[in-house]
């Protein structure tokens, strides 16, 4: 294989997961019967571009054609928005003359609020059922990948950008060289871009090992992401660390004639560079702690069921599944999966056939544990299933060790510092 960004022909291996099904590829219940594809799920760092990626393309088409990850089913998500775009419309005077554009805008979580302030918006969406949503919600959207051409395009028709976000989308696609390209393109030239991703450092100082599937195809660090960037005459203005998602960068991206690097720029890529982030050593020992949390992890869940325990699972999205498929668990051990969102609730996880549940069924059938697939939504959801752990449910959080929540107790679950400067 040749790397995403920089095309350098001997990406190191890091991470070898075995083949597994698409992360997202919910089964119907007619699906049960059918063989599963799978596909290699390996990952290798560049030490050219300090990229770590995962070796195999699935073609998108297979992956997101229907997709059913709606971002305005999290409290979390849509809140992030809010104050996100509150803060763009203030500090940049955006208004009616104004143009936002969104690259994977969903179901319109986060242009909503745009909308709400009169700022016109344009959503770029490539699953056709999600972008529907957004579009029957007021939020004009269409249906395709972005890409450089469509870049040219866009900004043919209705002038440049002056914001362009493009949130969970870099490390999304196969290559991030085609989403640079484009928003260098539409980018205008005082605008800005806001890009965010979850960062590699926090991947692999807690052991978040099952946001590696295959629709995340590239785990960034500030100093890959400058590289990239730095291809297209795009630069780093500011960066803040976010919690969501387990720790995400945010950047803030502007034309490389006019930014200025902050000091958060500066400071964080000093920090990579005496961490050793840029070098294929720091991501030697990953492999090995993984292997040992599955062993922690199927034992605790083993001896449970062994006490007659009954256990269930929080979170029907990409990450639980990357984690019971990889850990190789299965019904044997967890009864049901719940979720909020409808679209999901009777279908059953890929792989592991675990069926799909709505939330409601914790408190219909109270297990004693629950694995919390969606630990980056740690506080939401122990914050809405105050009742089940009123009446004795335990939570488990899987990542970077197992640990148990006892209904009483009240974790400081602060996910992960927040700390990062203001645009200015
Ligand atoms: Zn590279």
């Amino acid at each position: 294989m040749i790397c995403r960004v920089c095309k350098a022909e001997t990406p190191r291996p890091v991470l070898d997961l075995g083949r597994t099904p698409l992360a997202n590829a919910l089964l119907r219940p007619e699906d049960l019967g059918r063989p599963e594809p799978r596909f290699p799920l390996a990952v290798v760092f560049c030490e050219r571009c300090t990229l770590l990626q995962v070796v195999e393309t699935v073609p998108p088409e297979a992956m997101f054609g229907e997709y059913l990850y709606f971002s305005s089913y999290s409290d979390t998500a849509v809140e992030h928005a809010r104050r996100l775009v509150e803060r763009l419309v203030e500090t940049r005077g955006l208004g009616a003359r104004s143009r936002v554009v969104e690259i994977a805008s969903n179901d319109g979580y986060l242009l909503q609020w745009y909308v709400a302030r009169g700022v016109p918006v344009l959503g770029i969406e490539p699953a056709r059922n999600v972008a529907e949503v957004a579009v029957a919600r007021g939020i004009p959207t269409r249906s395709q990948f972005f890409s450089g051409a469509v870049a040219r395009a866009l900004r043919a028709e209705g002038g440049a950008a002056d914001v362009i976000h493009a949130h969970n989308v870099l490390a999304h696609v196969p290559d991030p060289n085609d989403i640079a390209e484009g928003i260098a393109i539409l980018l205008a030239t005082e605008g800005v871009a806001v890009l965010e991703f979850p960062y590699v450092g926090d991947l692999i100082d807690r052991l978040e090992f099952d946001t590696i599937y295959h629709e995340h195809l590239c785990y960034f660090s500030l100093g890959a992401a400058r590289t990239l960037l730095a291809r297209h005459g795009l630069a780093v203005e500011d960066v803040e660390r976010t919690a969501i998602h387990g720790g995400s960068l945010r950047l803030w991206v502007r034309h490389a004639s006019v930014a200025r690097p902050s000091r958060a720029v500066d400071t964080l890529g000093a920090e990579e560079g005496a961490r050793g982030m840029d070098r294929l050593s720091h991501y030697a020992t990953f492999s090995d702690r993984v292997w040992r949390l599955r062993g922690e992890l199927v034992d605790l869940l083993q001896r449970l069921r062994a006490k007659g325990k009954r256990i269930a699972a929080y979170g029907a999205a990409a990450k639980g599944s990357t984690l019971l498929n990889v850990f190789g668990i299965d019904r044997r051990l967890v009864d049901f999966v719940v979720d909020r969102s409808p679209h999901k609730q009777g279908l059953s996880m890929p792989g592991v056939h675990i069926p799909i549940c709505a939330p409601e069924r914790l408190l219909a059938s109270q297990p004693d544990y629950t694995l919390l697939l969606a630990w980056n939504f740690a506080e939401e959801i122990l914050g809405q299933q105050r009742e089940y752990r009123a009446r004795g449910g335990s939570f488990i959080v899987p990542v970077p060790a197992p640990r148990i929540i006892a209904p009483g107790e009240h974790p400081g679950l602060g996910s992960v510092r927040t700390e990062g400067t203001q645009i200015r």
